[in-house]
């Protein structure tokens, strides 16, 4: 096990509290899911000084319903132990419309990277803990509270902390209930995933929920066909689609579409396979899972609690593409929680960027001014103060990070997602004109987002013309 991890088997006697939990502890961070974006960001809260605590209800490595296909934009983001997971690297795209009408969009240097989430999360994880992360794992959080705290002293047994940071006052504390104990943090980032209590609590609204259904199958003997190219196809059902992504040793063939005809869904699989000649292969995992995206209306905090990733319906709804979303909220997430809870994560650069950052910096100064002078009671408390509206606005510049950056790329993947339920055919055409081709590439690469194409005129006057 590595250190700093934990798992349920490890623990001393039944019924005593496991070490990461209790009242007396106070975390800097406590981080609910070890996704992409959990893991994420427990490792920047860490290496911006926070105390981090990360949890997640499955045994590690588990397996997660996904294409596992990784975007440059992506890999610019992940340790090298997690880029060394990837098992596929695609040349070759076999684009149908609703089986038919195939082509082929060829290049001589990979464009997409292809892991299994396992392995992948695995390393995400591994890195985590490398930075001094605390993950228990086979914990399920049950629910969230969130409560002022005392310092040490306080005589109402609402358990004041061990080493409180705030010299006078109360501060806000989080505490999650688990099925292990308690645990209780200043901040609490959600990464969940989709359907996730953190979500519902922090009240993200959604704009649309998918179901995905995937079968792992063996890579056939005669594999020529199958190694570092993907097929997609354009389903017939309104914004559905499905692929083939390649692995070392196997194929995940999959289908998406809009929550609510499971039976369409699961025969819409049934028929790429067969088209496919996939049949007979065996297979090694089904599994089903929902994707879900927000609203731009939607919330990313409440208090305390920040949320990241598909918990925050951060997902790109045309191509259902998440796992950058997870990696760049998530980063921003535990730099924001580590500039909310530490003096020296105020300066490790999220805010910079941002008018907040001002606030934050002037605030911080502030603190540390009256600290160096030995202030009185009257100065910790203002110092206190001053401390807990910096670390408001810490949170906010992570809110404010996602509605610049991901907000844009996700309106236009909606219209292009409406574009596409009204006219596939001519989203396939498109694809398959020389200028389509160059930008799916890029895209794939990471040498483009979506945000940038909303940019070219023509184009999104196309867009909205057929959405
Ligand atoms: C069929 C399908 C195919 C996809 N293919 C791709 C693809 O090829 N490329 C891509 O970029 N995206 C793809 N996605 C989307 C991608 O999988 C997600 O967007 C991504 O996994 C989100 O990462 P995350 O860290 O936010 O959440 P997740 O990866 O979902 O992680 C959430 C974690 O939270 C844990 N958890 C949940 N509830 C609790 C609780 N109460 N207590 C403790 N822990 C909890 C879970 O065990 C899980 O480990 C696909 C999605 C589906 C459904």
């Amino acid at each position: 096990m590595p250190r700093g991890s934990d798992s349920p088997d490890a623990d001393a006697p039944p019924g005593a509290s496991p070490d990461w939990a209790g009242d007396s502890d106070l975390w800097d961070v406590i981080v609910v899911g070890a996704g992409p974006a959990g893991s994420t960001a427990a490792r920047t809260a860490a290496l911006g000084g926070a105390r981090v605590l990360l949890l997640d209800r499955a045994r590690f490595p588990r397996y997660k319903t996904c294409g596992g296909g990784l975007l440059g934009e992506s890999l610019a983001l992940i340790p090298e132990a997690a880029r060394a997971t990837i098992e596929s690297s695609v040349q070759e795209t076999v684009f149908t419309d609703r089986f038919r009408r195939p082509f082929t969009l060829r290049r001589p240097a990979a464009y997409l990277a292809m892991v299994r989430r396992q392995e992948f999360d695995q390393a995400l994880v591994d890195a985590a803990v490398e930075a001094g992360v605390h993950f228990v794992d086979g914990v399920a959080v049950r629910g969230i509270e969130e409560t002022e705290r005392m310092p040490a002293a306080a005589p109402d047994g609402l358990g004041g902390t061990a080493e409180p940071r705030c010299a006078a006052g109360s501060h806000p504390t989080v505490t999650v209930r688990t099925d292990r104990g308690s645990a209780s943090a200043r901040v609490l980032i959600g990464a969940d995933g989709a359907g996730g209590r953190i979500g519902r609590y922090v009240g993200v609204d959604l704009g649309g929920i998918d179901l995905g259904l995937e079968d792992e199958v063996a890579m056939p003997s005669d594999d020529s066909g199958w190694r570092d190219r993907v097929f997609l196809d354009w389903g017939a059902a309104a914004g559905s689609y499905a692929w083939v992504f390649p692995k070392r040793d196997s194929l995940t063939v999959g289908v998406i579409q809009r929550k609510g005809s499971p039976d369409e869904t699961r025969d819409y699989l049934a028929a790429w396979r067969s088209h496919l000649g996939l049949t007979d292969a065996a297979t090694l995992h089904s599994s089903g899972h929902l994707t879900q995206w927000r609203t731009t209306a939607s919330p990313l905090r409440r208090g305390q609690v920040i949320v990241a990733g598909e918990s925050a319906g951060l997902l790109e709804p045309w191509t259902r593409e998440g796992i950058s979303f997870a990696l760049r909220s998530g980063a921003w997430a535990g730099e924001a929680a580590a500039a909310a809870t530490t003096r020296t994560g105020a300066g490790i650069g999220v805010a910079t960027t941002l008018a907040a950052a001002t606030t934050l910096a002037d605030a911080d100064a502030d603190a540390d001014a009256d600290a160096d002078a030995g202030a009185g009671a009257g100065a910790d408390a203002g110092a206190a103060t001053a401390h807990g509206t910096a670390a408001s606005a810490a949170l906010d510049t992570y809110v404010a990070r996602v509605r610049a950056v991901l907000e844009p790329e996700q309106v236009v993947g909606d219209r292009i997602l409406a574009a596409f339920e009204r006219r596939r055919g001519l989203v396939h055409a498109l694809l398959r004109t020389p200028a389509g081709a160059r930008y799916f590439v890029r895209f794939c690469r990471g040498e483009t987002t979506l945000a940038r194409l909303a940019k070219h005129r023509v184009v999104m006057r196309v867009v909205r013309a057929l959405s």
